[in-house]
């Protein structure tokens, strides 16, 4: 059976589909993903992965899925929304009552408040705790984040030693109390990369290009 013609190169275009070939050859079937540009295409293949895993958030705020990858291989995933076992914000008894007020009472302007009392536990949090749960060492690895990380997600994730974040849609750090918030998030955000580490946008091409996804050790 003849393939499809490859993709053509599109390297600034997001939105450029990763194709999924089925061959049958002699009884056996092989799937193969054809890269129309390699350099980057795999981390637009393994946000695809993020996007999936976020269709299982159960938050009444930002959906948020997030993967870890290491040596080309997911180690990872997950979503935000409670811990486990416990109500969910989306159901009728609203598991996190700063969710909750983030929609009932939008006058009280909790948007970038009280992280620390929210009961969901965030997309890269989860990753990260179901790799530690199972064992699996995730140093030297790569998170790829439908959200750029929160606070709490950066120091962590800068903590187990992963060697890049790569997000793609963007998180202001800010307080309406204090306006240096957010020079202080990217004080911490320039000391990650200081040390040959990534943080990069998806749709910043220039930055992935530097990206060696299959290389798995921190420099
Ligand atoms: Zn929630
Ligand atoms: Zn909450
Ligand atoms: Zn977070």
């Amino acid at each position: 059976m003849p393939l499809p013609a490859p993709p053509a190169t599109r390297a600034d275009d997001r939105s450029c589909t990763v194709t999924l070939f089925r061959i049958c050859e002699d009884g056996v079937a092989q799937d193969i993903i054809e890269l129309a540009n390699g350099g980057w295409q795999r981390h637009d293949f393994y946000m695809r992965l993020a996007l999936v895993v976020e269709s299982g958030a159960k938050c009444l705020g930002s959906h948020v899925g997030a993967v870890i990858v290491r040596d080309d291989r997911v180690l990872g995933s997950g979503y935000n929304g409670t811990p486990a076992g416990y109500p969910n914000c989306t159901e009728s008894e609203r598991g996190c009552r700063r969710c909750a007020l983030r929609i009932e009472r939008p006058d009280q302007q909790l948007a970038g408040k009280l992280y620390d009392i929210c009961l969901c536990v965030h997309a890269e949090q989860n990753a990260m705790a179901t790799a530690a749960r199972f064992g699996t060492a995730i140093d030297g690895a790569i998170l790829y984040t439908t959200l750029q990380p929160c606070f709490n997600c950066l120091k962590e994730l800068m903590q187990v030693r992963l060697r890049g974040v790569i997000f793609l849609r963007e998180w202001k750090a800010g307080h309406p109390e204090y306006a240096w918030v957010s020079e202080e998030y990217q004080r911490l955000v320039d000391h990650y990369r200081s040390k040959g580490n990534v943080f990069a946008r998806l749709d910043q091409q220039e930055t992935l290009d530097a990206v060696q996804v299959e290389i798995g050790h921190p420099v």
